[in-house]
């Protein structure tokens, strides 16, 4: 096909369009399409200016912008051009070739779903990391007096727009070549991921024009957000995805300057909550009963309670880094983006506790361990997990570390003991089969952590002894518009156990 094959030639593929009608709606969708994109902007610039933007950056986020905005016309001045050229070669003949396929705006390419489509998924990930890197981890060449980091501006500028070419062998750059164009870092960067994912859009559009957006946790707005992160410098790169769940997607960065309140740690995991909404619906109960975010949970609307997912997540963790319990340190929430250290090494994180092989001391070690932090959890951070298992528990440094909180929830939670029940019995089962023989089972489990004595002797009785227990709780709210103490302060017994 064009310009390669000739034009007789014409494979399948082509679209043959040569009714009115076709020509008319074709011409339509442009004109929605340039439409959409005239609103769309000045969005996009009202949300560059989020608290990320300081002093320093405020340059290059409108840099970046600009550069974008002139992207754009570059595209639709070279779509014009392929416009004539596909006008010129078709004439009036009855059979006309279509240099869609040509094309850098795609009418039905402008809609957000589109752009939130996920881009793991594809072979080149923006995120993952460059290999070789031209400038050393540790930032500089050169000796004494001559070295060069990789912050002088001005060398670094011009050696940018070089590389810049060499984005990908089809991204148009357009000639700033003979003008000494500077480009800072971060436009560079950003530059170069809009490139990369530009390459694999269009890439992708070739291949299927019907594709399913199955993964939207990354979409426009949340890789504005991550762009931001890194344009303020807070972190260096992001390198890549190191999970997709249902919920959520975590990516691993390299930290980057510490500012006056805050250290960056070396390395950092990003968990992004997915903005679709359909997951999150069987989740309710956790948060929906949760007296903290009750009465905000009434007025809020799907995307903000995605939100309040991240904030959870944020809370829980903080009150876990205070009780001394192993889990990743909070970094910053941004919206449904939780930045935290990373637990693992050099982009490699930690082997959950399910794919790792333990010695038998090892075993038992990480055993009395998690009872420990079980109950930690439980008496020092008033928590419950909620869904402990040997897949939310890493091993890193010979220890255990507890990640995915944001469904925990407070013991006195409506379900909240049938939650650390059903944990209770994730980490029995796993040590038992593990070949602890110190393991209790999940009845003793359940009590030594909740300091509660339920005596039922199998696993019905215990389940039906917690739920009226929960519900003897909700009557009291019910009545006294305030909680009972689910755990027992230093030896005391129980409130409710008469
Ligand atoms: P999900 O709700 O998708 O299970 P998690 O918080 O469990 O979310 O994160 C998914 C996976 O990402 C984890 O199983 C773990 O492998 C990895 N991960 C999450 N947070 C971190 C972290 N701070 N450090 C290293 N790996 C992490
Ligand atoms: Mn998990």
């Amino acid at each position: 096909m064009w310009p390669g094959k000739c034009p007789w030639g014409a494979p399948s593929t082509t679209s043959i369009s040569c009714s009115l009608a076709d020509v008319m709606s074709e011409q339509l969708a442009k004109e929605l399409q340039l439409e959409e994109e005239r609103t769309a902007f000045p969005e996009v610039v009202a949300a560059a200016e989020g608290p990320f933007i300081t002093g320093e950056n405020i340059d290059t986020s409108s840099d970046l912008m600009l550069a974008q905005m002139l992207q754009m016309e570059f595209d639709r001045e070279y779509d014009a051009q392929l416009r004539r050229e596909e006008k010129k070669i078709n004439g009036d003949s009855k059979v006309s070739i279509s240099f869609e396929n040509y094309r850098k705006v795609h009418p039905y390419d402008s809609d957000s779903s589109e752009d939130e489509v996920d881009w793991q998924d594809t072979r080149h990930d923006p995120y993952r990391a460059d290999k070789p890197t031209t400038t050393p981890r540790r930032g500089f060449i050169g000796k004494g007096k001559d070295i060069t980091t990789k912050h002088d501006e001005v060398v670094c500028g011009r050696k940018n727009t070089a590389r810049m070419e060499n984005f990908a062998p089809e991204f148009q750059v357009g000639d700033g070549i003979g003008m000494d164009l500077k480009l800072s870092n971060q436009v560079f960067n950003a530059l170069k991921q809009h490139a990369y994912s530009e390459e694999r859009r269009s890439a992708r559009l070739h291949e299927k024009k019907e594709h399913s957006t199955a993964e939207k946790a990354v979409d426009p707005k949340t890789r504005l957000l991550l762009y931001k992160m890194v344009n303020s410098g807070m972190l260096e790169t992001i390198t890549g995805c190191i999970s997709t769940g249902k919920e959520s997607v975590v990516f691993h960065a390299y930290g980057g300057n510490a500012t006056e309140d805050k250290v960056i740690p070396p390395e950092c995991a990003i968990k992004v909550f997915k903005t679709t909404l359909n997951e999150f619906k069987n989740r309710d109960k956790y948060i929906k009963d949760d007296y903290r975010f009750k009465d905000r949970f009434s007025k809020l609307n799907p995307r903000k309670i995605i939100r309040m997912w991240a904030e959870k997540e944020m809370h829980n963790l903080t009150r876990m880094q205070n009780a001394g319990i192993p889990c990743p340190q909070v970094v910053i929430l941004k919206k449904h983006v939780l930045v935290m250290s990373f637990i693992g090494q050099d982009q490699v994180p930690a082997p959950k506790l399910k794919d790792v092989t333990l010695s038998n001391e090892d075993m038992k070690k990480a055993y009395y361990q998690i009872l420990n932090m079980m109950q930690q959890l439980y008496r020092e951070c008033n928590l419950v997990h909620a869904d402990l298992s040997e897949y939310n528990m890493l091993w890193h440094d010979g220890k255990v570390w507890l990640i995915d909180v944001s469904q925990s929830v407070e013991p006195t939670h409506p379900h909240g003991l049938e939650f650390l029940f059903r944990d209770c019995r994730n980490v029995s089962q796993f040590f038992q089969k593990g070949g602890v023989a110190e393991a209790l089972n999940e009845r003793e489990l359940f009590n030594a952590v909740s300091g509660l004595n339920i005596t039922a002797d199998n696993e019905v009785d215990f389940q039906a002894e917690i739920e009226a227990l929960e519900k003897m709780n909700e009557d009291h709210v019910q009545n006294h518009g305030k909680k009972l103490s689910m755990f027992p302060s230093d030896g005391d017994p129980p409130i409710y156990d008469e």
